[in-house]
């Protein structure tokens, strides 16, 4: 009788549902790893991804784990390719691997804020895409990796996590890609609330969403790279107290299909830069981002201009969208339409 019981109990498990014939199969959840300071030791190589995860073992109480190694690289190193090849893997995975419930990628945070953004324009699907990185290495003393990642794949299942864009899970905290700012070089807290706010905490019982972004992103987006092998170029130049025209020049002259200026607030600009407003209207792209993190550029470009207003994106994201709306249109207004919309 205990033996047929231990069977049916063992039958049950196997097909994911208990005794009472709940549904006891645990949310299936692919970790990417990119390397990053969460996968880093003091004066000793990157972890592996594998050992990364294994590290934290109370993952498993919430979800099946997998683990990918994608790359193992600070994040000061990622490049427009990777991000393409990045998001062609997970369309792939996700084509092939139909019980996946989410995706988490671990990753530096020096660059965060654009593969973040790359991602939340690219991964048009609505599986769950979160990110996760760390300020202290892992065998640094109170290391925030482990809890970040437990709290990253947490939010992952969340029902809630469907439809938001791709996050970025961060000290007990839940961002918006498109939103993110790093502001700190060294603390836990270096991701401070945007201007819109944290989209939701993380404690120790509860996930706690409180808005949804409404801009455009993921599913809704128009941005499908998956044929692409590289990225239009764009380059980023910063405005100065007395920045010097030649510099512009040589960045005007330079073999790249579009420019951003990280201006002074509110996107004016120095005599130097000035010249832009001189160009041709058929000139490639030139786009103007405040270098102030709050707040958004609100006058318009003049009309015969190949000028474009960032609006409220720092420099580093409106160079990614400027590279992806070039896949799309060589027209400064419809850009700047894209602009205003994205
Ligand atoms: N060096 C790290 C990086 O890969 C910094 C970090 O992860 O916080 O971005």
């Amino acid at each position: 009788m205990k033996l047929t019981r231990s069977i049916i109990f063992l039958i049950f498990c196997l097909n994911g549902y208990n005794m009472q014939g709940q549904n006891i199969s645990k949310p299936k959840v692919l970790i990417i790893t990119t390397g990053g300071t969460i996968a880093s030791q003091i004066d000793a190589p990157l972890v592996e991804g594998p050992a990364l995860v294994q590290a934290v073992p109370e993952l498993l109480n919430h979800a099946d784990i997998e683990v990918e190694e994608f790359v193992r690289i600070g994040s000061s190193k990622m490049t427009p390719v990777i991000w393409l090849s990045l998001v062609k893997r997970i369309r792939t995975l996700l084509v092939e691997r139909k019980d996946l419930t989410a995706i988490v990628i671990t990753h530096g945070t020096d660059s965060m804020e654009e593969t973040s953004f790359f991602l939340n324009l690219t991964h048009i699907s609505p599986v769950p895409i979160v990110m996760v990185g760390s300020m202290r290495s892992s065998d640094e003393i109170s290391a925030d990796g482990p809890a970040n990642l437990l709290h990253a794949v947490r939010v992952s299942i969340s029902p809630e996590a469907i439809g938001k864009g791709v996050l970025v899970v961060m000290n007990n905290t839940i961002s918006a890609a498109r939103d993110l700012l790093k502001m700190h070089n060294n603390r836990v807290d270096a991701f401070p609330p945007p201007e819109s706010g944290y989209l939701g905490i993380i404690d120790n019982q509860n996930i706690i969403f409180y808005r949804s972004p409404v801009k455009p992103h993921t599913t809704q987006s128009i941005f499908d790279v998956y044929d692409l092998d590289s990225l239009p170029s764009v380059d980023i130049l910063q405005d100065f107290a007395g920045f010097d025209k030649e510099i512009l020049n040589y960045f005007l002259n330079r073999n790249n299909e579009g420019l951003v200026i990280s201006s002074f607030a509110g996107g004016r600009t120095s005599n130097g830069i000035n010249q832009i407003y001189n160009l041709p209207n058929d000139h490639r792209p030139v786009v103007i981002s405040s270098s102030i993190k709050y707040g958004r550029i609100r006058r318009n470009a003049p009309s015969s201009s190949p000028i474009i207003i960032a609006r409220d994106l720092p420099a580093n994201k409106a160079r990614i969208l400027l590279m992806l709306a070039l896949t799309k249109t060589q027209h400064i207004r419809k850009i700047q339409e894209i602009f205003d919309e994205y």
